[in-house]
């Protein structure tokens, strides 16, 4: 395998399926079996969990919501899709653990970066819940902060579509792919891959991202196993 320990970020609009909100069970249970398959061959897995599926604190502010309040239920709303994730974990008998960025025990345990990489090495798949903990920040960035604070080999961003473009393919039928492409070029360009504070976190601390499709079952084994089939993002 090409790395030991890697960061994976999946949105909370990943886990709606094709129903558009909420929770799909079967694709649960898809991203569950594939991540237990890499981490039975010895890959330490930790998972930022998005919640852009139940809401987003900026869409709230647009309806009204105070920023702080409504980036707190969005927080929130990442807890609900790691509960979820673990169910689905204990369904299939992978050993996992919630840690929050927030105290809320006994829902999570609080996250620590000794804790994390304790329950990595012990081959337990860390579920990280909250992002940051801190309003104004997205589980993007959560999750460039964590691949550093639990020193992961890549942060792999499992997406629906196959990488990186030159416009958005599922707006743009002449959007081309990328292979590799520099953070620099992924912020000249404006590309909506992550966001901003996220990529320069990534660049600044030279973390390599990888950005694939999550939904094409067995994509991940094969970014473990080393196939370009996505973008890689490097210094
Ligand atoms: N959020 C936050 N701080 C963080 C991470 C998340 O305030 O460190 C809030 C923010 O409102 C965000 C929401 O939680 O919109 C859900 O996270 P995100 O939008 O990153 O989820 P995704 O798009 O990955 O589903």
């Amino acid at each position: 395998m090409q790395y030991k320990r890697i960061l994976l970020k999946l949105s909370g609009e990943s886990l709606q399926g094709k129903q558009g909100f909420g929770i799909d069970t079967n694709c649960l249970r898809e991203y569950t079996d594939q991540i237990k398959a890499i981490a039975q061959q010895g890959v330490q897995v930790a998972i930022v969990i998005g919640g852009g599926n139940i809401f987003r604190g900026m869409t709230g502010a647009q309806h009204g919501y105070d920023r702080v309040k409504g980036d707190q239920m969005g927080m929130l709303a990442t807890v609900i899709n790691a509960l979820a994730l673990k169910t689905a974990f204990d369904a299939i008998d992978q050993p996992s653990r919630v840690l929050t960025s927030i105290r809320m025990q006994p829902i999570g345990e609080y996250y620590s970066h000794d804790k994390a990489i304790r329950l990595l090495e012990e081959g337990t798949v860390v579920i990280l819940a909250g992002g940051t903990g801190s309003p104004y920040f997205t589980t993007d960035t959560g999750s460039s902060l964590r691949a550093l604070e639990i020193k992961a080999d890549i942060m792999l961003k499992g997406t629906r579509v196959d990488g990186i473009y030159t416009a958005d393919p599922e707006k743009d039928p002449t959007a081309t792919k990328f292979d590799e492409i520099t953070y620099d070029e992924v912020i000249r360009r404006g590309l909506k891959v992550m966001d901003l504070t996220a990529t320069v976190m990534c660049k600044e601390n030279k973390m390599p991202i990888y950005v694939f499709n999550m939904d094409k079952v067995g994509n991940l084994q094969k970014v473990l196993a080393g196939e370009k089939i996505g973008t890689l993002v490097t210094p």
